[in-house]
Order: structure tokens, then sequence, then C-alpha cells
């Protein structure tokens, strides 16, 4: 259903729920969202209106049953509803719920539509624990793998990131609940520190996101860091945005006039309204004047002392005050929340059985086969007699901690996902805690699977990109990797780590498996996989690296952590895949890289005027294998560089598309590129540009594997083969 079919409907069963609208004219469900915030706005005291800007909740962070993580207080007087908010982008954080796979395992899918079925879950199971808002999605950049929140996010290409964004807000608003893009912006650091055990979040020091100064200039901003957040609103109409810790050039996220004002409110057309990450208000005067709406925990920085004390001395103008209050009661009133029953939490209505295969067939598509070596897998269930299942991760499903950390209502690990797929007694369990006897368990089995995963957590960073970093049970998982592997020819490694991490040990294990932070389903998603039930359907949304060195922002401490509170993006646009592209470094996996259990021919990309966009690229996939299985084809443009001062990464992600295909089928396929696909961020003239010169545009399996090309030209000529743009 759509959005509007469904807040129609909403609003036509609520009639009578409002008031009545001789006494309550906005309670009139014919008139705008923007008319019926005005009504209500008019009948407001000043008091009431700053109550109203203000959170009310201050323990509910702390993910209780029957709690929320955030409530800001309605007005009986006018009859406006209470506002309820929980976590998060990994599922509700209130009490149990179901545990997603991680938002880097959903980026993987590349698929709007797998994205789109995650945030339906989750929206469906915070409305059913009583809530209106959802604070997700985070779509802030992997700029490095290190960043504790890296799980959390959509990887480091900012199309993949919008377009992921994109399905997971109308997931959420598809269920009536609205969305909370987060964290505005350029928060992609947690800081260097440490995970300290037993505290559910890390601890940083230098680099610290409370405080940290990041230093960008406007077209990286606008090029890799913004893009997502600007789909959220034009494309998906996210009814509310979090402004982040941070300081961005010298200004806090919640105060930024730039961010907020300028860019979100005024060019992007942005009707919502903004809120607070838990305590990022710093200032009272600068954030009421800079754009922030809503000081959710709970209201600390927007206290009714000191915003009346503001307005009292002509600081703060009344029309700012009106502002604030008038986008919260609109999107109140765009989303039928005053037209609706308030939503009940009772989360017995939880189809509980249902969201948990969920979990399982969106983790399939998420996980990425890096390697396989002599088509290890798909294992064979029949001359598999016994499985060695080894390693410290094999009986437990990694999260992430902090607000992602989902309490989940089941959970199925890999050892027991296993176990039930082939009788407990062919699987030879081993902790991993010892190498030597995990090895001698491996070799007794007719094929091993070692899991091991990394440690990550909001709050702080890794020290390392590795699966190491952090573990405070002494087992050194890349020896115990190697061990296994040495005893047992036939080892899947099986990896459930937050983002990227050193595999130094991949050239001696034929088939390597990235599961990320899989959720609460991934025994059942794994056994599915290993077996060839279900294809590992994902690709990579983040480069790995060999070698930490490798890394963009690898050893220059301005440039990360940062020095003395301040961290500099120096490499500008060169993040991800851009930096490996553009330096030559042969990563060890390439981003857009992941096998499957088929194999696919893409013909020679075709490219057209597009019909109402600039150019559309055409071509033919076929499954050339003996199964059916996913393809995942690419697109990126190598853009023309206008300037010295502009250098251009050799490609840039700008469409994807994801088709099951039977063996022998095939498919065209037609992937739309507009004029923002071929534009780079002018900062002299402060606008999108297309630069005079030859475009390239490239058909690829992942960033480093392009099978066609095919030319474009703006201004220039390009040869005899290329399509003219202008
Ligand atoms: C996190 C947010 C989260 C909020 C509420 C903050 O610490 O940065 O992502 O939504 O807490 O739990």
């Amino acid at each position: 259903m759509s959005l509007s079919t469904l807040v129609s409907t909403h609003a036509a069963q609520a009639a009578g729920i409002c008031g009545d609208v001789r006494e309550r004219p906005w309670c009139d469900t014919r008139l705008s969202a923007d008319k019926r915030a005005g009504l209500v706005l008019a009948r407001l005291t000043l008091d009431e209106k700053i109550a109203l800007l203000g959170g009310d909740e201050l323990s509910g962070a702390a993910g209780g049953e029957g709690t929320h993580t955030g409530t800001s207080n309605g007005l009986a007087r006018l009859g406006i509803p209470t506002l309820y908010f929980s976590d998060g982008p990994v599922g509700t954080r209130q009490g149990k719920a179901t545990q997603m796979p991680s938002p880097l395992a959903v980026a993987s899918s590349f698929s709007t539509s797998t994205a789109r079925a995650t945030g339906t879950v989750i929206a469906d199971e915070a409305r059913k624990k009583g809530n209106h808002v959802v604070f997700a999605p985070g779509v802030n950049i992997g700029r490095t793998p290190l960043n504790g929140r890296t799980f959390e996010y959509y990887g480091e290409d900012p199309y993949l990131a919008a377009r992921m964004g994109v399905g997971f807000i109308e997931g959420i608003q598809s269920q009536g609940l609205i969305a909370n893009v987060k964290h505005y912006a350029v928060n992609n650091q947690e800081g260097e520190g440490y995970a300290v055990p037993g505290s559910p979040l890390g601890v940083a020091g230098e680099g610290n996101r409370l405080f940290v100064n990041a230093i960008l200039g406007e077209r990286a901003l606008r090029e890799i860091y913004l893009p997502a957040f600007e789909a959220a609103v034009k494309d998906a109409d996210v009814g509310t945005v979090m402004c982040a810790y941070n300081r961005i050039n010298g200004t806090y996220g919640c105060e930024n006039e730039h961010l907020l004002v300028d860019i979100l409110k005024r060019e992007w057309g942005f009707k919502g309204f903004v809120l607070t990450d838990y305590g990022a208000a710093k200032n009272t005067l600068n954030s009421l004047n800079n754009g922030l709406d809503l000081d959710i925990w709970p209201g600390f920085v927007y206290n009714p002392i000191a915003v009346r004390a503001l307005v009292a001395t002509s600081q703060v103008s009344t029309d700012t005050i009106d502002d604030h209050v008038r986008r919260i009661l609109r999107t109140m009133f765009a989303y039928g929340i005053f037209d609706a029953p308030a939503f009940r939490d009772d989360a017995s209505r939880i189809d509980v059985a249902a969201h948990h295969a969920r979990a399982a067939a969106i983790e399939a598509q998420g996980m990425v086969l890096l390697k396989n070596s002599g088509s290890l897998l798909p294992l064979r269930q029949r001359s598999t007699r016994t499985l060695a299942v080894i390693g410290p991760e094999a009986d437990l499903i990694r999260t992430g901690g902090g607000s992602s950390d989902v309490n989940p209502l089941r959970s199925v690990t890999p050892l027991e996902g296993l176990r039930t797929r082939l009788g407990a007694s062919r699987v030879l369990y081993d902790d991993g805690s010892d190498a030597a006897r995990a090895a001698a368990v491996a070799r007794r089995a007719d094929a091993a699977v070692v899991v091991v995963g990394d440690k990550m957590t909001e709050g702080s960073d890794k020290m390392a990109p590795t699966l190491n970093s952090g573990q405070m049970d002494g087992i050194d998982r890349d020896a115990l990797i190697a061990a296994v592997a040495e005893a047992q020819p036939r080892t899947v490694a099986v990896l459930q780590s937050g983002g990227p991490v050193l595999t130094p040990w991949r050239s001696k294990v034929p088939a390597i498996l990235e599961a990320w932070y899989p959720g609460q389903n991934v025994g059942t998603a794994l056994a599915r996989v290993l077996f060839g039930d279900a294809e590992p359907g994902g690709r990579l949304p983040m480069t790995f690296p060999r070698r930490a060195a490798d890394l963009p922002t690898a050893g220059d401490r301005a440039a990360y952590p940062g020095i003395a509170g301040t961290v500099r993006y120096k490499e500008g646009v060169m993040v991800g895949y851009r930096h490996f592209d553009e330096r030559r470094i042969r990563p060890a996996y390439a981003f857009g890289h992941g096998l499957g259990y088929t194999t696919f021919r893409f013909s020679r990309p075709v490219l057209r005027r597009g019909a109402g966009t600039l150019a559309t690229v055409s071509f033919r996939v076929t499954n050339t294998g003996q199964r059916a299985g996913t393809a995942v084809p690419q697109v990126y443009v190598g853009m023309p560089s206008p300037g010295r001062g502009t250098p251009q990464p050799p490609k840039q992600l700008k469409g994807f598309e994801k088709m099951r295909l039977a063996p022998g089928a095939s498919q065209i396929v037609s992937i739309d590129l507009d004029r923002r696909s071929f534009s780079y961020w002018d900062t002299a003239a402060d606008g999108w540009r297309v630069a005079r010169g030859c475009y390239d545009v490239m058909l690829a399996r992942s960033s480093r594997d392009v099978t066609g090309w095919a030319r474009a030209a703006w201004s220039a000529d390009c040869g005899p083969g290329a399509l003219t743009l202008r």
C-alpha cells in the first residue's frame, strides 16, 4: 500500500478521534497538513509551544520493555497526541524484538526491495510497541572500516547508501510510521578508543564523535557525505532528520545553519522536523536560530526557562519558535497521527515466526561469497557425512554494541542451524579456544566451517581493521582459520564481522563467506546457503583492503582519528574504491564483488538518449550456469576532470540492478542515468555542473571487474561511437 493510501485510510477511519471540527477546526481531514498545523499553532500559548520543543523521557534509551527510546508529550487541551520514538536500524530497541541483519548486510543485498522489506518488519514491530517514529536508517559513509558503527550504515558509496536508505524509509513509512534519517552529517567515526567489557557503549578518546570537528571541502560534502540524506528527503519524503553530535567545519551538527537551514530546509525543501541525537544539542540560542526543531532527550537544551529567556530578550523571535512547532505539527498531520487512534504497546500482535523467517531470507540476500575455489560450495549434504563447526563465534550471534543492539525474540546460531540441518550427530563442534585441538577436530570431519567474528560498538572505533581487534578472550582468530584450513582442505571461513577486516589467511582457505552482523536467524540462513538451497546474494558495499596501510586515511593521524579534536578529510572525494582505483592499489576484495553458484554473461552495453532522463544504458544478462541465481550488474561512470583542482575518481557507481534468472534464461536490463550521474559539485559556482569532455560508462560485475564500455560526450568530440549528450 502506498503511503498516501495508508494515511488516507487511517484518516477516514479516524473521523472523530481528533475531536469535534466545530471546536477544533484542524480536525477536518479534508484540509492540508500545512493548513491544519497553522490552525493549531494559532491556538497555542508561547509556553505551550515551548513545551513542544523538548522531549520528555530520560530512561527509555536503556531499552526496557514498555518504555520508549524517546517520548514527546502532546497537549490534552487541544488534543495534540504524544509522540513515541524508538531505535533503530537493526530493530526496535524496547524489550525484545526481531533482531534483523545489520544495515551493512542489507546494503550487501544491492536490492532496494530487500531494504524495503527490512524497514517494513522493523516498522511493524515498532508500531506494535506503540511508536510513531523509528530512529533509522543511518546513512553515514564508511570512510574508514575502523568506525565502530560501520555495521549500522550502508557502506562506502554514496549512491548505494542513497538507494538503500530510500528503500528502508519507504518500508518504514509504508507502515504509517515516520522514519528518521541519521546522523546529519559527516558522523563517520566514533573516535579512537576501547570497547569496555560490560559497558553498552565504547569509550573514545581522540576523535570522539561528541566533539570532533570534521574539516572537509564542500565538494566532498556534496558528492560523498550528503547524497544519501538528499535522497531520503527528495526521493523518500523522510519525515524527520537526526542531527549529529560532531562539528562540521567548526559548527556542531545541531546548530549548523549551512546544513540544517541552507541545504536541508531551503535547497532540498525538507518539510519535516529535525531532532537531536541524544544530547547532541550544545547551545540553546544557536540551535533555535539555526534549524534544530526538537531537542528530544529530554529537552535539556530546549528547557522552557532557557528558551523563554531568549524569546523575552528578543534573541530568538516568536516566528522562529513558530516555525519549529509548525514543522512538528505538520509532520504529525501528514502522517495521520492526529486522526488515528494512538498505537497500543502490545507486542503480542507481532508475528514472531514470520519475522524470524524474514530475517533469515534477508540475511541470505546479504551474505557475500568472497571466494569459492574448486566450487567447494555449495556443500553436498549426502557426501558431508560429518561437518566440523568451529570457532568462538560458531555458537553465538554477533551484534554491534549501542543503540542498534537489539534484544532478540528468538535466535538460531550458526551451530544450531547446522545441527538442525544435518542432525546433531553429524556435527563435530569445537569452540576454537585451542587452535591445535580445533585443527584435530577439523581433520576428522569431511569438511569444516570455521565461524569467527569481530567486535564493534557505538561509542568507540576499532583500533585495527582486524578480527582480533578488541577481542578479550585471547583467541587469535586469524591463526585459528589458518590452522583449521591447514588440517582440512575443505574449509569454509564464515565471518560475522561488522565491516571489512584483513584476511591474511585468504590464500589458504578455499571458501570465504562474509555474513556480517547477521541477525537472529543466521543459523537458518547459513545452513541454506552452505548447502545451496539459497544462493549467497550479496556484493561488497565496502572494499576489503589487503593491508591496513592501504586505507585512504592510513598513516596520518590528522586524517584519522584526528589531532586535538580536529579530523581533516584530506582525501576529499577519494573514499573507498575511489581511493583504491585512483592510487591503483589492488584490494583483497573489491567493492561490488561477490560470487554466486552460477555464472552470468553480460552483453555489450548500449547507451542511448533516455526518455525523461539524460541517458539509458541497456544490456542483456544471461545465466550461463547450471543453477538459478542472482546477478548484480553495476554501472559506473568515469568522468573527465574539469580542471586541476577537481580530480575525478576513475569510476563512480551510478546504477545497479538485481535479478534472479533460471539456468539459460536471459533478461534485457535498462538503467537510467540522469544529469546528476554525470555531474560534479563545482565549489566555485556552488552548484552541480557537467564538465565538458568524454565519459566512460562501464558495465561491471564489481568495481574491479568491468565487462563492457560505452562512451558519452558532453560538448566534446569523443569519437564515432560516443553518444552525444550535449
Ligand atoms: C545514537 C543514536 C540513537 C540514540 C538513541 C545515540 O547515542 O547515536 O543513533 O538513535 O542514541 O538511542
